[in-house]
């Protein structure tokens, strides 16, 4: 028999929980270094729901996909969901060991998870993994090997083993290879999770759910950490890397929202942003004061869309890239970038005066 290792080789699966890192050499790490696994079922971005009905459709295979990855050590595998949850509630049902996590946004990131697990608070760990082969925590406790997986790989990886890596590759394209889900929500007939590959456009995913109605304006993808588009960008963009790059975003954890064109699209945005500043773990100074500052110059620019303000606006973005223990504050900037390319109405030109996030942004804005 082929071993899974060999299979996800040929096979090139990218994890589906957003990062699209090689599933293979996370299953090899796990393996040599005999991790305990976390399965993600949380859907903790805006808009996702694909973990959740993996479980509630699939469950046999996603086991089989812990087996595969976690061997002997599957029966201590843990399933993160969102307390109070319908996959929480099935996962019980099941007998499985649930990790409850708080439904909060960043209560999910993979070192939220693996804090979580090691008996600390749902917070992403400011010392970076890799975990796979153990570390410390930020007070110095040792976390034991732990990986985590997002459901949709592991039950990619039960199919791969069922299938063959051929079967595999008969879908998607040569670099990102595979059937991959992607939750539809927002201003369409049938919301719902579907089923695509890369390189189909992304109007005929929409179409699977009903389809674009004439008088919608703004697609979001990605949620709160992708990008915002046109609806015209929406009806040629193909659904893969080079195609939702030009826009400044991912594939990501596959989330598609059509928002209603009945709502005010500046204030929809706003919301978002908010919310985004609200969820900050409150550990990262660029994020706990830049998010907040960051929504608020939003406002500023959503209420007034001067040069000044998208100047404003830009040196502010200009700060954000890398700077905090997670990748929070970079979602929320990368989507207030693209909602200011597609809702912004003038030109950037002059900046105006430079804002230091280290030194409290919130006084300076
Ligand atoms: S970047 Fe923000 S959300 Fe992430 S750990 Fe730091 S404070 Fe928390």
């Amino acid at each position: 028999m082929t071993d899974i290792i060999d299979s996800l080789t040929e096979a090139g699966l990218l994890g589906r929980g957003g990062a699209a890192f090689p599933a293979v050499i996370k299953a090899k790490a796990a393996r040599e270094n005999h991790a305990g696994l976390i399965v993600n079922v949380c859907d903790g971005e805006l808009g996702a729901a694909k973990d959740g009905w993996v479980v509630a459709n699939h469950l046999p295979e996603l086991l089989d996909g812990v087996q595969l990855v976690a061997g002997r050590g599957a029966k201590r595998a843990k399933y993160a969901a969102h307390r109070g949850s319908a996959a929480a509630r099935a996962l019980k049902a099941a007998g499985l060991r649930v990790l409850e996590v708080p439904d909060r946004y960043v209560s999910s990131e993979e070192t939220s998870l693996i804090n979580l697990a090691h008996g600390g608070l749902a917070r992403p760990l400011a010392k970076r993994g890799p975990f796979v082969y153990g570390g410390r925590d930020s007070r110095g406790k040792r976390i034991r090997p732990t990986v985590v997986f997002n459901a949709e790989t592991l039950w990619r990886i039960s199919q791969i083993s069922a299938n063959g890596a051929g079967w595999f590759r008969s879908f998607g394209t040569e670099v990102e290879p595979g059937p991959r889900l992607i939750a539809v929500g927002g201003y369409v007939r049938r919301v719902g999770v579907y089923e695509a590959a890369a390189g189909t456009p992304l109007i005929e995913i929409l179409q699977m759910a009903g389809g674009l109605n004439p008088s919608v304006e703004h697609v979001g993808v990605g949620g709160l950490g992708g990008v915002l588009l046109t609806a015209d960008e929406a009806r040629t963009v193909v659904w893969d890397t080079p195609g939702m790059k030009q826009y400044g975003g991912s594939m990501g954890p596959g989330i598609v929202s059509v928002w209603n064109p009945h709502e005010d699209p500046l204030e929809f945005a706003t919301k978002m942003i908010e919310y985004g500043a609200g969820e900050s773990a409150g550990q990262c100074g660029p994020c706990m004061f830049g998010l907040p500052a960051l929504a608020r110059e939003w406002s500023r620019f959503g209420q007034n869309p001067s040069r000044e303000r998208r100047s404003q606006l830009n040196l502010l973005l200009d700060q954000f890239g890398g700077r905090g223990a997670c990748h929070h504050p970079d979602g929320v900037a990368r989507f207030v970038r693209s909602a200011m390319r597609v809702l912004g109405t003038t030109a950037a030109t002059e900046p105006t005066r430079l804002i230091n996030l280290n030194e409290g942004v919130g006084a300076n804005v």
